[in-house]
C-alpha cells in the first residue's frame, strides 16, 4: 500500500485556507443524499445556531430554517440543481435562526457523480449575505425614493412608465400622466425657507397619495412637482373626476406648524399611447398642459393637445431670445399718462416695456414679462427700465416740465432681491432726482408674499417720499385687513371694474375701494378709462385721477414730450 506523504508546506496552506473561511464566515457544506448524510463547518451553526447534525439532507434544513415566503424559491433552486436545469448550484433566500433573528443566505454548490451518472456528493458553500442585502435595499431607497416625501422619483418613474406604457400597447389600454404642481410654491418657500417649504410637500404628498391611491401611483419628480401614473383608465369622465378631487382636496386648509395654509395647485394631463409612445414626451406633455393650466390663472387641469406644444415653441424661442434683448437694443419704453381729470393736466405717468425683436416682431409684455420672471432675465430688464426712466425724469425735470411722478412696474423677484432697496435710493442719487418723483406699482400678491425684512425697506423707501402702489388693485385678495400693515400710499382699481362700471355692483365696489382710501389716505387711480361714460360716473364717485385710452394710448419719448409742454 502507498502512503501518501504530505509535505509541511501543504499543511500550513491547508490550515490557512481552513482559518481563512472562517474567519470570512463562511459555512463549508457536504451533502450525500444516496446515504442521507448531511455534513456542514461549524460555520453554519454560528450563522444559523441551529446543530447541523441534526438534518440527513439539504432539503429538510432549508424546509426547517427558510422563511415562509421564501420556502418554496429555495426548495425550487435545489431541485433545478438536482435536475441538471442549471450546472451549479446557487441560492439565497431568509431564513429565521434558532434565537429568532431574520438573516439573508446564500448557498453555492457542485456535484459528483459516479461512473453511472448518480450523484454522489454535493458540497460547497453557504454565507450570511445579511448586511450586503440591507445596504442594498438601503441604495434602492437612495436610488429611486425621494427623501422629503419617501416618494418614488423621477428614476423610478420613468422605469415604471416604460413597463405600463409596453403593456398598455399590448392590451390595446389607455393610462394616463397626471402632473400636479403646487401654485405659488416657490415665493412660499423663499418667504417660510426651506424646512416649513419640506413640510409643505410631506402633508400635501401624503394628503395626495390618499386621494389618487385608489387610481394609481404616486411619484415626485422634484420641487413641487409630483406625478399621479394611472395605468388604465375606463373614460376621460373619469380622469376628470381624479383632477377635481385632487383640485377639490386642495381647497381646505392645510395645517401645518398652527398655521393654516391655503394651496392651490396646477394640473396637466397627457394619454398614452395616444399623446405618445415615448415616456419622456408624455411627461413634457403633462408638464405642458401644467404649464397653461398656470397660465390660465392656476388652480385648474388641462389635457394636452398638440397646440400647446407650438406654444411651448414659441416660450422656447422667447426665452432665448430675451437673454440678447438688451444687448441687442431691442427694449424700449412708451409711457401713458395718468390724467387729473379735475384740473384737467397731466397729473403723472406709468412706464410700459415694449419688445421688438427680429425673428418675433413686437411681442406683448404680458407674455414676454412671465418668461422673463420665470428665467430671471426680469433682473437685468427691470435694472434698464429703472435706470432709463431715472435718466427721462432727470432730463424732463431739467427741462421745467410739470408731473408729479413716474410710475415703473416692479415685478416680485425685484423686490426680493437683496439689495433692492439700495437700487432705487442709488438710482435717484445717481440722476439726482427726488425719489418722490418716482412710483413703483407692485400687485397684491406679490405685497402679500414679502417677508418682514422687505416690508421694513418698502416702509424706508415711503419714508423717503418714494410712491408705491398696489397694481390691478381688487383682482387679487379678498382679504383687506392686510391693507393695514403693508407699505403702499396708492391703489390702482383695475381695468376689470372700470369695463364694467355700469353694473351695480361693480360700482359698489369702487365706491367701496373709494371710501377706504379716502380714510388711509390712499391717492387713487383708475386704469383702463376706454369711455367718457366711465370717465363721469368715476368723477362722480370723487375719483379723478384716470389712466386708459379715453385720454391716450401708451406713447414714445417725443410724443410724450409734446403733451408735457403744453401741460
Ligand atoms: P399693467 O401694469 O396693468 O399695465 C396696464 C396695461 O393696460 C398696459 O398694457 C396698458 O397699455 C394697458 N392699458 C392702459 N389703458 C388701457 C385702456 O384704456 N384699455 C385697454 N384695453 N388697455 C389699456 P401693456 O403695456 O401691454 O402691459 C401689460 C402688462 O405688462 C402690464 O400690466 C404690466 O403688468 C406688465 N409690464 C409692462 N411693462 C413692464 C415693466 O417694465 N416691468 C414689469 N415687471 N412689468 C411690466
Ligand atoms: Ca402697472
Ligand atoms: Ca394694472
Amino acid at each position: 500500500m502507498k502512503v501518501q506523504k504530505y509535505n509541511s508546506d501543504y499543511i500550513e496552506t491547508l490550515k490557512m485556507y481552513k482559518q481563512a473561511i472562517e474567519e470570512a464566515n463562511i459555512a463549508v457544506w457536504q451533502w450525500n443524499p444516496k446515504k442521507n448524510v448531511f455534513f456542514a463547518s461549524t460555520a453554519l451553526k454560528a450563522i444559523t445556531q441551529y446543530d447541523i447534525n441534526s438534518f440527513n439532507s439539504l432539503f429538510s434544513f432549508i424546509k426547517k430554517i427558510a422563511i415562509h415566503e421564501d420556502r418554496e424559491s429555495a426548495i425550487n433552486d435545489l431541485n433545478f440543481f438536482m435536475e441538471g436545469k442549471v450546472s451549479f448550484y446557487r441560492s439565497e433566500f431568509r431564513i429565521v435562526t434558532k434565537a429568532n433573528e431574520l438573516k439573508w443566505i446564500l448557498f453555492k454548490g457542485n456535484m459528483i457523480k459516479n461512473e453511472n451518472g448518480e450523484v454522489n456528493s454535493i458540497f460547497g458553500v453557504a454565507s450570511d449575505i445579511t448586511e450586503e442585502k440591507n445596504s442594498k435595499k438601503a441604495f434602492v431607497e437612495n436610488v429611486y425614493y425621494d427623501s422629503v416625501t419617501k416618494l418614488p422619483n423621477r428614476d423610478l418613474f420613468l422605469i415604471d412608465i416604460k413597463n405600463i406604457l409596453q403593456k398598455t400597447i399590448y392590451l390595446n389600454q389607455e393610462g394616463a400622466i397626471i402632473f400636479v404642481d403646487l401654485d405659488n410654491f416657490k415665493s412660499i418657500n423663499d418667504t417660510l425657507g426651506h424646512d416649513f417649504g419640506d413640510l409643505i410637500l410631506k402633508v400635501f404628498s401624503q394628503l395626495l397619495n390618499i386621494c389618487v391611491k385608489d387610481y394609481g401611483n404616486l411619484y415626485r419628480l422634484g420641487g413641487d412637482e409630483f406625478i399621479v401614473l394611472i395605468e388604465k383608465f375606463d373614460s376621460i369622465e373619469k380622469l376628470e373626476e381624479i383632477c377635481n378631487m385632487i383640485l377639490d382636496y386642495c381647497k381646505k386648509p392645510f395645517e401645518i406648524n398652527e398655521k393654516q395654509l391655503y394651496m392651490t395647485t396646477s394640473i396637466g394631463i397627457s394619454i398614452f399611447p395616444r399623446d405618445s409612445y415615448d415616456a419622456n414626451d408624455l411627461l413634457k406633455f403633462a408638464d405642458l398642459a401644467m404649464y397653461e393650466s398656470k397660465a390660465r390663472g392656476k388652480n385648474t387641469c388641462t389635457f394636452f393637445e398638440q397646440a400647446l406644444s407650438e406654444s411651448y415653441t414659441r416660450r422656447i424661442l422667447i426665452e432665448n431670445e430675451l437673454k440678447e434683448a438688451i444687448k441687442n437694443n431691442e427694449f424700449s419704453i412708451v409711457y401713458q399718462p395718468q390724467i387729473d381729470a379735475l384740473e384737467n393736466r397731466i397729473f403723472g405717468f406709468e412706464a410700459l416695456l415694449r419688445w421688438n425683436n427680429k425673428k418675433l416682431g413686437f411681442v406683448s409684455p404680458a407674455e414676454f414679462i412671465p418668461i422673463a420672471e420665470r428665467t430671471g432675465i426680469i433682473l437685468d430688464i427691470g435694472n434698464w427700465v429703472l435706470n432709463k426712466v431715472c435718466k427721462k425724469i432727470r432730463e424732463f425735470k431739467a427741462k421745467k416740465y410739470r408731473f408729479n411722478n413716474v410710475a415703473i412696474n416692479v415685478s416680485p423677484i425685484q423686490t426680493k432681491e437683496t439689495n433692492f432697496k439700495d437700487k432705487i435710493i442709488n438710482v435717484c442719487k445717481e440722476n439726482e432726482i427726488a425719489l418722490s418723483l418716482l412710483e413703483i406699482e407692485i400687485t397684491e400678491r406679490t405685497l402679500i408674499e414679502l417677508n418682514d425684512e422687505k416690508i421694513a425697506d418698502l416702509y424706508e423707501l415711503i419714508k423717503k417720499g418714494i410712491n408705491i402702489s398696489i397694481d390691478d388693485f381688487g383682482t387679487g385678495y379678498s382679504s383687506l385687513s392686510y391693507l393695514t400693515v403693508i407699505p403702499i400710499n396708492t391703489l390702482k382699481i383695475d381695468k376689470s371694474f372700470i369695463d364694467n362700471i355700469e353694473d351695480e355692483k361693480n360700482r359698489a365696489v369702487i365706491e367701496c375701494i373709494l371710501n377706504l382710501s379716502k380714510s388711509l389716505k390712499y391717492k387713487v387711480i383708475a386704469e383702463g378709462v376706454e369711455l367718457k361714460d366711465q370717465l363721469e360716473i368715476l368723477m362722480n364717485l370723487g375719483c379723478n385721477i384716470v389712466q386708459g385710452y379715453y385720454f391716450s394710448k401708451p406713447v414714445g419719448e417725443d410724443e410724450l414730450e409734446e403733451m408735457l409742454k403744453n401741460n
